[in-house]
């Protein structure tokens, strides 16, 4: 994979949107459209990935086929939406004489997307402060630092302050919400492609401290220790802190799960003080404790969580694990659409164009069999770098999971399973621990 690599802001890439811009309205010319230059490297001061993002803005389908078929006619090729509606994009190759401009993303995009909203409004929120700048700009090299091979998290990594300055443009939380999934790690979309934009290269060396998180620990990867998948059954360890940014902390090992994948965080305490938040930021952890907490960096602490808490979401998290598999196996073409496991019960969300209902006393049978066998369950990095991990049960399934899981089959116990139909070809299974356990 190609190494992450940001740049300081460079004057020169303004000049250089303005050979593209005046190429592609020669080639346009008569077309009622508008043309921008979107993305990082449009922003003043602001470090980027030396790639230009442009968009060509068309108002309805027929100016959309006009302008691939124009854009094709000068050596472009279109690779469709890639996952984001209203958006199409293209590629080129590097020997195509046609362009004589630096390496560049080009989309077109349909009026009021909101993909492009979101473009244009972070751009405007840039553009208007220079503290956000400096903050977007520092995370980048950090990210880029910490992330030299793995787009995804640096993605991830910054949806977050993304989010945050999208919000104080008054985007609404809808869209927002569909912005951080489209962000999220692990994703079936191409990175390259993703809703963000233009990625990162040198950036001034100097410790930097962005919304909320010293990065100054982080540098030379040290991030906090992922105890709660080498042993997720501790309840509490001996730790230090490892950056303290106001209210929030980061601790240099810990045992305390940040919500992924479906499952709750961990409720607990550092050092006494409930833990308010837990939140993954690409391979940290950020603590939200209260405001008056008086913990200091390199400070000894324990950290402890609820595990009655915990003991049950790992059941029932491993019982939706179950499951699922069993579910994919019945039912072929089974689309797993959404899970969540809390406390008290869990649920997996499927695409199925009929009542499950007929199903259910065989994965209950079928899930009880291998409980009752109580299998070994492994649990294992697959990629460590990336911190991808996996379960496994020989001889029933080997599955992609980052969650916290029981160490045999057994410790599920009894379940209590409810089929429920929640809308038109989608169906939801309600998984309850027994009583008895
Ligand atoms: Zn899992």
């Amino acid at each position: 994979m190609k190494e992450i690599i940001v740049e300081n802001y460079n004057p020169e890439w303004k000049n250089e949107y303005k050979k593209a811009k005046l190429f592609y309205e020669r080639l346009f010319t008569g077309i009622d459209l508008e043309i921008v230059h979107v993305g990082s490297t449009s922003v003043e001061g602001l470090c980027a990935k030396p790639i230009l993002d442009i968009d060509i803005i068309i108002g309805n389908n027929h100016e959309r086929d006009i302008v691939i078929k124009l854009l094709k006619s000068v050596g472009y090729s279109h690779i469709g939406n890639m996952g984001i509606e209203g958006r199409e994009a293209f590629e080129y190759s590097e020997e195509n004489p046609n362009i004589r401009w630096m390496k560049h993303n080009l989309y077109v995009c349909m009026k009021g997307n909101d993909n492009l909203k979101n473009h244009l409004l972070l751009q405007k929120h840039l553009r208007n402060d220079k503290e956000a700048v400096e903050k977007y700009s520092l995370l980048k090299y950090e990210l880029a630092k910490i992330y030299p091979n793995d787009i995804d998290s640096y993605v991830e990594g910054k949806t977050e302050l993304i989010t945050q300055f999208l919000k104080a443009e008054g985007m609404d939380t809808k869209v927002l919400h569909r912005i951080k999934s489209i962000n999220k790690k692990d994703s079936e979309k191409d990175p390259s492609h993703s809703s963000e934009y233009a990625v990162p290269l040198h950036f001034r060396d100097k410790p930097a401290t962005c919304w909320g998180v010293s990065f100054k620990k982080l540098k030379g990867c040290k991030m906090t220790k992922k105890i709660f998948w080498e042993n997720p059954y501790l309840k509490s360890i001996e730790t230090r802190i490892a950056s303290v940014n106001g209210s929030n902390v980061t601790v240099e090992e810990t045992i305390f799960f940040a919500f992924s994948g479906g499952q709750e965080s961990d409720t607990g305490t550092i050092a006494g003080y409930p833990v308010i938040e837990a939140a993954k930021f690409g391979k940290e952890i950020k603590y939200t404790l209260p405001g008056d907490h008086n913990l200091k960096e390199g400070e000894s602490i324990t950290m402890k969580i609820d595990w009655e808490r915990r003991y049950k979401l790992m059941r029932l998290h491993f019982a939706a694990e179950l499951i699922l598999e069993l579910m994919y196996k019945k039912l072929k073409g089974s689309d797993k659409i959404g899970a969540h496991i809390a406390k008290d019960k869990a649920r997996i969300d499927f695409r199925w164009n009929e009542s499950i209902a007929p199903f259910l006393p065989e994965i209950t049978s079928e899930v009880e069999s291998i409980v009752q066998k109580n299998l070994e369950i492994n649990s294992t990095f697959s990629d460590e770098i990336n911190e991808k991990r996996f379960w496994e049960v020989v001889g029933f399934a080997k599955v992609p999971c980052g969650g916290t899981h029981l160490k045999r089959t057994g410790e599920v116990g009894k379940l209590k399973l409810k089929r429920k139909n929640i809308g038109k070809c989608k169906e939801r299974i309600v998984i309850y621990l027994g009583s008895e356990s």
